[in-house]
Formats: structure tokens, sequence, C-alpha cells
């Protein structure tokens, strides 16, 4: 039997690792991406756990554990981590993120291809920061689509990665999924509301959005 690589895994790794799985198992089943598009990562102190590259999500288990310092350097498991690590590493490295959610959800990635921003349609693009902004393309798993990432994300806590996909972050993995999901379907009001043919939809102005932006602090139950 192959020794695993790297050291033990801690009890916080594997409920995290769990909780990595259970969402990387949502993107396919929440129509975000198909088949082992995709990746996840969650931070578990200098650790960052992350899928692998090209494994179905329903296909890993509990001794999968794969994990890189902030470095990149392979830490935890045998499996190759995701080729998407530069794009990852970056959000960790500069952000206060836990988790890490890149998808292909189909109606963001169509509205990557048209703008350079997503038009301000609706007043959840409040929750990610601000108008939602497209990286410039640049090859999957590069260092140059992270850097080109990064530059989209400064103030917002999503992007569009042209020609590609999502990319969200967030305080926990509910939050990084959510927001990928809020993320899609603003999109999609967006491609549905401007594909009405002789219309063109009303837009928000930035202090229509400042405005929801302090609201939403107050969003939800106290506390
Ligand atoms: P991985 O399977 O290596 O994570 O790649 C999927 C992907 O979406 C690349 O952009
Ligand atoms: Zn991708």
């Amino acid at each position: 039997m192959e020794e695993p690589r790297g050291r033990r895994v801690r009890d916080e790794e594997a409920c995290a690792w769990e909780a990595l799985v259970a969402t990387a198992r949502r993107t396919v089943s929440d129509g975000l991406v198909v088949g082992t598009s995709g990746n996840v990562s969650v931070r578990v102190g200098d650790t960052v756990l992350v899928t692998p590259s090209g494994v179905p999500y329903d296909r890993l288990t509990p001794q999968d554990v794969t994990g890189v310092d902030l470095d990149g350097r392979q830490v935890l498991g045998t499996l190759v981590p995701t080729s998407e690590l530069p794009m990852h590493l970056a959000v960790h490295r500069t952000t206060d993120a836990r988790a890490v959610v890149h998808t292909h959800a189909v109606h963001a990635t169509a509205v990557s291809t048209l703008v350079r921003e997503l038009p301000l349609v609706h007043y959840m693009a409040a929750a990610l920061g601000g108008p939602v902004r497209v990286a410039p393309y640049a090859a999957y798993g590069s260092d140059e689509l992270a850097e080109n990432m990064l530059q989209a994300l400064a103030g917002r806590s999503g992007c569009l990665l042209q020609n590609h996909g999502t990319l969200t972050y967030g305080a926990s993995l509910d939050q990084a999924l959510d927001r990928t999901a809020q993320l899609e379907w603003m999109c999609r009001l967006w491609l549905t509301a401007s594909s009405v043919p002789g219309l063109t939809p009303s837009l928000l102005t930035e202090g229509q959005l400042a405005e929801v932006t302090e609201r939403l602090r107050g969003y939800g139950q106290p506390g």
C-alpha cells in the first residue's frame, strides 16, 4: 500500500475535508459544473485543503484528504491537487477567505464572453462587494489567470473569468457557494432582461448600490 504523503490528518482537517467534498458535490448537483470541472478549497490554519485534479467528486472518500501549504507544497495526501492551485492560493494569501469556490456556471460564463463587468441589474451585487468584474482570459491553471483574477477581485468577494467561469470566496464553504449561486442568478437575470428585442434593462446607480450595502448589514435575524 502506498504511504500517505506528508503528515497525519488532524481532526479539524478531517471535518473540513468532509464539508469540502459536500460542497464540491453540490456544485455538480446544483448545475454549476459538469463532471470534474471546477474546484473548491478550504483553509484550516496555514493548510489549504483542495479538491484533487480531475477526480469525480462522488468518488472522493475520507482517505483522499489533499492539502497544501500557502506556498503550494503538498502536505497532505497523494492525489495531485487541483490545477487551479495558483488561483486558490492567491485568494488565501491575500484575503481573509476561509473558502474558495470555482465553477463553470453556464450563465455566468456566457456573460464573461460579452462584457468586462456585469451590469448593475440587481442590488444583490452589493453582497459581492459591488459590480462584478470579468478577469481577462488566460489559460486554466496559469499564474497569469491567477493574477488577472486577483485584480478583478479587488474589493469584491467574487468575479467572472472570461470564457471560463466564476470564482467566489467567503468566510465559510456555505458562504462561498452561496455567493456563486447569487452570481450565477444575477448573470441569468441580466441575460434574460437584455435579450428582449427592442428593450434595454434599467440599471442601478452606484448610489443605489451603496444604500443597499448599508441595509444588508442589518439583513436577516439579529445576531
Ligand atoms: P481541476 O480538475 O484540475 O480542478 O480543473 C478543473 C477546472 O475547472 C480548471 O479550470
Ligand atoms: Zn475551471
